[in-house]
């Protein structure tokens, strides 16, 4: 049976730049919702108990065929949702340093140019899904609840919700205002982590 993490932090801890509304509300409604499907589905398949979230999440071909959807939708669901509360910190903001910055200004040329292009494609995002950055620095964008890995292959750095439960109720409409808000909450030193030392979420 998987469960919803501890978020680590408090529902209001990052202040104006996502609510205590919306955290609690996506911490405890969706990401909840998205465990309770998944256990839901895999109960009617005992034989895949011993697999990893990541390892059904990344091999959805070796998920039996009547719960792969499932397994796609709230698998992934919870795995994109526990990096995330991950990702943002109530001292989060700033710029990387180290390796990853390194890595991000020799890819893009700058933090700014970074910023923004992973700003532009978040915003390209058609209805629900999510942007990332991965191992490799690169930017890539998944619909939905998809991943942006397949088992073997390492996890992103870090990721960004864009479904409008993650900003309607503060920004409405206005998504490149919950993304710039975004960019003050990154926790670049658990990027920086990631990044050294890609680990499971
Ligand atoms: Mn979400």
């Amino acid at each position: 049976m998987f469960t919803v993490p501890e978020l680590g932090y408090a529902y209001d801890a990052l202040g104006e730049n996502i609510s205590a509304d919306i955290m609690q509300l996506h911490h405890d409604k969706h990401h909840q919702t998205y465990v309770d499907k998944l256990n839901a589905a895999l109960a009617t398949h005992p034989e895949l108990g011993e697999k990893t979230l990541v390892e059904l999440v990344g091999n959805l071909d070796a998920v039996p065929e009547d719960i792969r959807t499932a397994v796609r939708n709230h698998g992934g669901g919870h795995y994109n949702h526990s990096l995330f509360w991950k990702v943002m910190s109530p001292n989060g903001g700033g710029e990387p340093t180290g390796a990853l910055l390194d890595g991000i200004v020799a890819k893009y040329g700058s933090y700014q140019a970074f910023t923004d292009e992973f700003t532009a494609k978040a915003l390209a995002v058609f209805g629900s899904g999510w942007a990332w950055l991965q191992p490799d620095l690169s930017i890539v964008t998944t619909p939905n609840q998809d991943v942006p890995f397949t088992s073997g292959q390492p996890e992103p750095v870090i990721g960004l919700d864009v479904w409008e439960h993650a900003y309607y109720l503060d920004y409405k409409n206005k998504r490149d205002d919950y993304v710039k808000a975004f960019w003050n909450v990154v926790d670049w030193n658990f990027a920086a982590e990631r990044y050294a030392q890609p680990a499971h979420v």
